[in-house]
């Protein structure tokens, strides 16, 4: 007899193309059906076949306290109260601004946008526009979010459903981005030597999230952030998934490298939709009204959203909590290892704050695009589905990073450690 979750699948796929809303929930990369969530509390979901499960991706890094929690919710209902939109400015907004620019100190001025995607998409306009120059350098595997210039040998979903360059782009805007590997500053270098005095920027994920978890090898954004300097291009550092995740300042606070414009989402809205960017005034300042680049969103800066988004931002008031983080972290990812290890199965993980990945591959340590797409996928398919029937909830991709939250516990760890023996056991 099929789950209830197989049943809604069917039937969304009648009225959704491909029964969801975004591409990765469709399991596309692990095989199966997706789950469908009824409601979550702290470390858990709960889908509609009365299933709890211990939660790794907080709804892909926004629930960094937790699902549901009830400061956050109870901010949201209040804002509500008041009104849903009134698409005139709010004081909200200005403490929303102030807050960012409290806990980013490279963002000295920040406009609020409805996601990750138009974040990015605006910053890099931002930096076409303030640089007159076309071209922008990112790197393979990255993903930052699904915008034309953006969507060329891009990570997460793209990568995952094997459409790094999608149709509907126009080769002409495509022509303009130009993709080198990540962590190595020699491709960079050379690339620049060629068309530097083209390039109006380089967007990098600090920690690279959307082809598992890969952190910067050391002086690699230090590299980027000289060459950037050497060239007069702009450096944006695309923190939609490590901002307030990896560390209160994000990952510019963690390796101390200072980008010109910052990308925010996910953990800055508390789950609603919302994204931002800021960064230097001076480049700021180039932005409408202030400036001739044109940006605008009718729910920007949404008085729900500031809501919710604040009261997140407020409860991750100390550096404690990150160190609270990482120790779970450290904990999960050493078990893991840990276990792998007993079985002879190649197997290393990676983490920075809050966030982890974890490969199928005899590498020691995984630094490349290359090592990330070249993992046994056998067994990540495998240990996904073993983790998944027995509670545990993990990104859908072998290329998605996992999530931990404040509200997971070492019982909630040990839980996971235990099922994920079984599932070693089984590959
Ligand atoms: N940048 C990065 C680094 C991301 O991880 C994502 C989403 N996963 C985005 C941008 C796009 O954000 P959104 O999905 O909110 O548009």
């Amino acid at each position: 007899m099929s789950t209830r979750s197989e049943q809604l699948f069917e039937i969304a796929q009648r009225s959704i193309p491909g029964g969801v809303n975004s591409p990765v929930r469709a399991f596309k990369g692990v095989g199966g059906h997706p789950i469908f969530i009824e409601r979550a509390q702290g470390a858990y979901l709960f889908d509609v076949d009365g299933n709890r499960y211990i939660d790794y991706i907080g709804s892909w890094g926004p629930m960094i306290l937790g699902h549901n929690h009830p400061e956050i919710r109870d901010a949201a209902i209040e804002a509500a109260e008041r009104g849903l939109s009134f698409g005139t400015p709010t004081a909200a907004e200005i403490t929303m601004a102030e807050k960012v620019i409290s806990m980013v100190p490279s963002i000295e001025k920040v406009r609020m946008v409805n996601s990750g995607t138009e974040a990015t998409m605006s910053a890099i306009r931002l930096a076409r526009g303030y640089t007159k120059r076309d071209k922008i350098l990112k790197f393979e595997g990255c993903y930052h979010g699904h915008a034309d210039s953006l969507l060329v040998k891009a990570g997460s979903g793209a990568l995952t459903l094997g459409v790094p360059n999608s149709p509907g782009i126009p080769e002409d805007f495509a022509k303009h981005t130009l993709t080198v590997s990540f962590n190595n500053l020699d491709e960079v270098k050379q690339v620049f030597a060629d068309v530097g005095d083209q390039i109006a920027c380089i967007i990098v994920e600090p920690v690279a999230g959307n082809m598992n978890c890969i952190l910067p090898e050391p002086g690699f954004l230090e590299g980027l952030r000289s060459i950037c300097d050497q060239y007069g291009s702009v450096l944006i550092f695309d923190e939609v998934m490590t901002g307030f995740r990896v560390a209160r300042g994000g990952a510019q606070e963690l390796f101390q490298v200072t980008p010109d414009l910052t990308c925010l989402g996910k953990v800055i809205g508390g789950g609603m939709p919302v994204g931002a960017f800021g960064g230097k005034r001076e480049i700021m300042d180039y932005i409408a009204p202030t400036g001739p680049v044109y940006q605008a969103g009718t729910l920007s800066g949404n008085p729900v959203a500031m809501a919710a988004g604040l009261a997140a931002l407020n409860l991750l008031n100390s550096s404690s909590i990150y160190t609270q983080l990482e120790s779970r972290v450290t904990e999960l990812t050493t078990g893991l290892q840990e276990l792998a290890d007993k079985k002879g199965i190649p197997f290393t993980t990676a983490q920075a704050g809050g966030m982890f990945g974890f490969f199928f591959s005899d590498a020691p340590k995984v630094t490349t695009y290359e090592q990330a797409t070249h993992c046994n996928m056998e067994h990540f398919r495998k240990f996904y589905h073993e983790m998944l029937k027995r509670g545990v909830y993990l990104a859908p991709s072998a290329y998605e990073a996992g999530f931990m939250s404040l509200a997971h516990t070492e019982t909630d760890i040990e839980e996971t450690l235990q099922v994920a023996e079984h599932a070693f056991n089984l590959l």
